[in-house]
């Protein structure tokens, strides 16, 4: 039997998050066996990807599930800023309000840009009523546990080998130290680099001689960089007091190939990629609420769409039939946006707009937006919403605006200007994200031009791409 399993709140929260996902079975089925079975490191921090590969399992499904399952209160869920000097998790928040638009590595003495694309990774853990974890309080763990756990596990360096692999393999030394405690390490040091969580670095230096004179270093907060001690290979006194007034957990590492160091995520759950999960919005509206003035997204795809003709759609039909209409035409479009894994950001008057992760989900979504509404079109007997539609991808700044998520930046403004120029059924992408789709397969039946164009508030000619349905019934050639 599972440790600290509360079998029958288990099975409680599996219905209550079956009831709201309403999905595969099989997906919820799979939650419930890793939970019993997974071991206590495994239900913390589950990373959903990573998590959906290893079972072969859709990966949007299972970011839906897990949303779905934190809504019933069997996971938990939080935001993680990872240093991209060290890989190590510096700070975590259960909600983006608390968020900062930077933040400072106590080990690397470095500043980060907070970006939602890259160095902040979204991770779910079981709800410690369900099945409680020693993981969740990583100070109660052993000193190697949480030196490995401080580390993301999904980075990597630039072997594409596990940080936490690295460390566990070049560890010198790692231990607890108390307040006020002095430790005393006898070091034999092969020639190359070491670095510490907690002072100086050492270069060992092949041709210095020794013996080396001891190293004393005190750790205190706010501690500021120091020039590297150099050091002959061989044996060396250090000493470590730990000149705080709690508890801190140090750490030694041999720096193999210190220019080759470098940091990479894999396969994670990035924040910007919830921002564009509808799933998450729909649920948890009030949690992308920023008090920061915005973070950074290094990447993302704006989609933005209009009606074509709706002042004389409306004078035709009158306010209410098209007020109806065009809301009904705003759930078809919601549809094939959740579809394509990505999410309504908001509608302005009669216009959509929409974000995503991957471009060519946004492409993917153009296409099927124009298909679907030339079906509501058909059973409507007449041609009654036209669409133009524009996307842009790009980096911009994930804000609030009006008690809602927004995107802010040139990036957005050039999506909405592309958009202008589509006419009706047309699709108008930038050649940043033409290029970026792989689009092939997806518009075959389309016709593409390429154009130069100057739009309103861009310095600069943008080429772009309109993507043009080919009448049926008359193919080229
Ligand atoms: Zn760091």
């Amino acid at each position: 039997m599972t440790s600290n399993l509360n079998e029958g709140l288990l099975a409680d929260r599996l219905a209550a998050t079956q009831a709201t996902y309403r999905g595969d079975r099989v997906l919820v089925n799979a939650l419930g066996d890793f939970i019993r079975s997974a071991s206590e490191r495994q239900i913390v921090r589950i990373n959903p990807i990573a998590f959906a590969r290893a079972r072969n399992l859709p990966e949007q499904q299972v970011i839906d599930l897990f949303l779905h399952a934190r809504k019933a209160g069997l996971l938990t869920m939080e935001w993680h800023y990872v240093c991209r000097g060290c890989g190590q998790i510096v700070e975590s928040f259960t909600v983006l309000n608390d968020a900062g638009e930077h933040f400072f590595c106590n080990t690397c003495l470095g500043h980060r840009d907070a970006d939602l694309s890259d160095f902040v990774e979204v991770g779910f853990s079981v709800s410690p009523a369900v099945r409680a974890s020693r993981f969740l309080a990583p100070s109660n763990l052993t000193a190697e546990e949480n030196a490995e756990f401080s580390v993301s596990e999904n980075a990597l360096n630039a072997d594409s080998i596990p940080l936490r692999q690295v460390f566990k393999r070049d560890t010198i030394f790692v231990c607890y130290v108390d307040a006020g405690e002095t430790r005393t390490f006898n070091l034999m040091l092969e020639p190359g680099h070491v670095g510490f969580s907690h002072g100086r670095d050492l270069e060992v230096k092949v041709g210095k001689s020794g013996p080396n004179d001891p190293v004393h270093c005190v750790y205190r907060e706010n501690r500021v960089p120091e020039p590297v001690v150099e050091v002959a290979p061989g044996p060396l006194e250090f000493h470590l007091t730990n000149g705080t007034s709690s508890r801190f957990r140090a750490l030694a590492l041999k720096i193999v190939n210190p220019e080759r160091w470098s940091v990479k995520l894999a396969d994670f759950l990035s924040g910007s990629q919830l921002l564009s999960t509808q799933t998450f919005l729909d649920l948890f509206p009030s949690e992308t609420l920023m008090s920061s003035g915005g973070l950074a997204v290094k990447r993302v795809t704006l989609l933005f769409t209009d009606l074509k003709g709706s002042t004389a759609l409306y004078d035709r039909i009158g306010d209410m039939k098209a007020f109806n209409l065009v809301r009904q035409h705003f759930g078809v479009l919601r549809d094939v946006i959740t579809a394509n894994e990505g999410a309504l950001v908001k509608t302005i008057g009669d216009a959509v707009m929409a974000s995503f992760t991957e471009p060519s989900n946004a492409v993917r979504a153009a296409r099927d937006m124009l298909t679907q509404i030339a079906e509501y079109n058909a059973a409507a007997g007449e041609e009654i919403i036209v669409l133009k539609i524009g996307a842009h991808c790009g980096p911009c700044l994930a804000v609030t605006l009006n008690d809602h998520l927004d995107y802010f930046g040139q990036t957005v403004n050039l999506a909405a200007r592309v958009q202008g120029l589509a006419e009706a059924n047309e699709i108008w992408l930038t050649d940043d994200l033409y290029r970026q789709a792989g689009l092939s397969p997806d518009l075959k039946d389309y016709d593409a031009d390429q154009l130069s164009v100057r739009v309103k508030g861009i310095d600069r000619e943008v080429l772009v791409h309109r993507l043009r349905l080919q009448k049926a019934g008359h193919p080229r050639g």
